[in-house]
């Protein structure tokens, strides 16, 4: 397009001038001018922390990205960390950008000097997680090589990657005055921009999403304490608050719409996707993204089948038995150890579904299910353990790929007695004390479900989220 340079260097200059456009401030061809008209504001500020805005670009919105091609070219995305960024943001930006890879086609590369010509993007452009004051995103891809992100260390960091491939907030959607009320009144000084309605250039196909995780709170940016916005429905207010345990469902929608993956990348896949399923790209594979419970395999038309053809990892690793027994294909063992504390009884809750004894006075027996990667058959191969948040139990003294590993002793009371192990154990030491060791993820949310067998029981640890791991199928916690 013509003016997409012209465009480009307004943006500049309105970046420059820390302000928004305006026509008396900024000259434009008429043409121009006419487009920004016609799209809305085009300049907005999308910064997600009025109280720290000193470091705010001024944002681009969604329809004006895809009009000037600001997807990122095949859905590669090259990021580098800056060295200032501190464990916690690095690991949000990990576990987010392995979210979102996940349920989409986007894929965030690690930039070196050669990595756009090697995945032929024809731009050199790269995002730069750093650490500022605020939380915010440049929207979609910059005209400049280099884009900063400043995504904070929490779930806040998903928002902003959501706000990086393309997408506005939630409360923008032009069908919004249809489910929420904007209490202007309430809005403080200056933050009225965010909650204008987008244009209605290329609007979603989708209505509105309160659960989106680019749904602001209902109390942000309140100069009052009063909620700025109102769902009209007040028993669907529950949603907007429990943004961040959603799938992105329809967030991953829209953000590959600019990516057009049924001309590209799954231009061979022929199965319609119905029921409000779409196109995307899971597990490396093109195929149907169902609502919960619905079938990719034929389009979302059906239920789905239970988890019968799923198969463990091909690994060597081990959890807790449950009181059912063990899987098929794993093999057990026990170990009785003396506590140190004798007389105190240790305590379990009643929804407690380990096998062994743990409130005996004096000594306490786990009983594990061990299995080794040499036993499964080669149908196994395909599974890998998923992203999450959780724990299993190590054997044959290596981790499978994405854990870490650690280990827990327990200081027992061998006076009492000799501790005695049966069968197969889980790594670890088991004289003079016990050393159980874990193997341990924390790169995916928790809420996201793994697909195991889980046509038997079998039991996770808790990751260092310190909520249950979410499976997909039946379980219990
Ligand atoms: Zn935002």
């Amino acid at each position: 397009m013509e003016i997409e340079n012209e465009y480009i260097e307004l943006e500049k200059a309105v970046s420059r001038q820390n302000g928004t456009y305006s026509n008396d401030k900024f000259h434009v061809s008429e043409k121009l001018r006419k487009f920004l008209i016609k799209t809305g504001s085009p300049l907005v500020n999308y910064t997600d922390n009025a109280e720290t805005n000193k470091e705010n670009k001024f944002r681009m919105k969604r329809t004006v990205a895809d009009f000037i091609g600001r997807s990122w070219t095949k859905g590669i995305i090259p990021y580098i960390f800056s060295k200032d960024l501190n464990y916690s943001w690095k690991s949000a930006a990990i576990r987010y950008m392995n979210e979102w890879e996940a349920v989409t086609a986007y894929r965030f590369v690690p930039y070196t000097p050669t990595v756009h010509a090697q995945y032929g993007l024809g731009h050199n452009s790269t995002l730069i997680f750093v650490q500022k004051s605020g939380c915010w995103s440049n929207l979609g891809k910059s005209s400049e090589n280099t884009q900063e992100i400043s995504a904070c260390g929490g779930a806040a960091a998903a928002h902003e990657i959501g706000h990086t491939l393309g997408l506005i907030h939630e409360q923008n959607n032009i069908n919004r005055d249809s489910y929420i009320r904007i209490n202007w009144g309430n809005i403080k000084g200056g933050a009225g921009n965010q909650f204008k309605i987008a244009s209605p250039v290329n609007s979603l196909s989708f209505d509105y999403d309160y659960n989106s995780i680019m749904h602001y709170g209902l109390g942000d940016y309140s100069s009052n304490g009063l909620p700025v916005m109102t769902v009209l429905d007040n028993k669907l207010s529950y949603l907007v608050s429990e943004k961040y345990n959603t799938d992105y469902f329809y967030a991953a929608y829209e953000a590959q719409l600019t990516l057009k993956l049924n001309e590209t990348i799954c231009k061979d896949f022929t199965i319609t996707c119905h029921n409000a399923g779409y196109l995307s790209y899971v597990d490396g594979k093109c195929q149907c993204r169902c609502p919960f419970a619905l079938n990719p395999a034929d389009g979302c038309q059906t239920l789905e089948s239970k988890n019968e053809d799923l198969f463990w990892p091909m690994d060597s690793f081990a959890f807790l038995k449950p009181i059912q027994g063990c899987p098929k294909g794993f093999t057990s063992g026990s170990v009785k150890r003396f506590k140190d504390h004798k007389g105190l009884a240790s305590t379990v809750t009643s929804n407690f579904h380990a096998a062994g004894e743990y409130t005996n006075l004096t000594f306490v027996r786990e009983e594990f299910c061990v299995k080794d990667k040499t036993l499964e058959g080669s149908q196994s191969e395909k599974t890998k353990w998923r992203p999450g948040s959780y724990c299993i139990l190590r054997k044959n003294g290596k981790c499978p790929e994405g854990f870490e590993d650690g280990s827990v002793n327990f200081d027992d009371h061998d006076e009492l007695g000799t501790t005695t192990t049966l069968g197969d154990l889980p790594d670890g030491t088991y004289v003079n004390g016990t050393r159980l060791e874990f193997c341990c993820r924390n790169d995916g949310v928790h809420t996201r479900p793994l697909e195991l067998p889980a046509s038997v029981p079998f039991t996770l640890y808790v990751g260092s989220s310190g909520l249950c791991q979410a499976v997909k199928g039946d379980y219990t916690q």
